[in-house]
């Protein structure tokens, strides 16, 4: 699954909560034909600040997060604080820093 919605990416793991609601994420169709994902909640700041992403779902282990810079979904061990993307190139953007739910 390249870039799989929310909710089939929570489905490949157990025991999730999804922390979304309604109107907080929604998908755009790129020019590519593949699906990006925002989360409405995200807080963009000036380069090179951090942007601050909230978990779409969590596990006992995990948070689950949509990319600000990617637009994809990212899976990081649980917890607050400043995270580096998984996409990231050098030199290219900032990370992000996880917030509480
Ligand atoms: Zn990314």
């Amino acid at each position: 699954m390249i870039n799989p919605t929310p909710k089939q990416a929570v489905k490949m793991f157990k025991n999730k909560t999804l922390t979304f609601h309604k109107g907080d994420i929604q998908s755009i169709k790129q020019t590519c034909g593949k699906t990006a994902w925002i989360d409405n909640r995200t807080v963009h700041r000036p380069f090179p600040e951090p942007a601050d992403v909230y978990p779409f779902a969590v596990d006992s282990t995990h948070v689950y997060i949509i990319c600000p810079w990617c637009r994809r979904i990212h899976v990081h061990g649980r917890g607050v604080g400043g995270r580096v993307s998984h996409c990231k190139p050098p030199n290219y953007h900032p990370d992000y820093r996880i917030m509480p739910i």
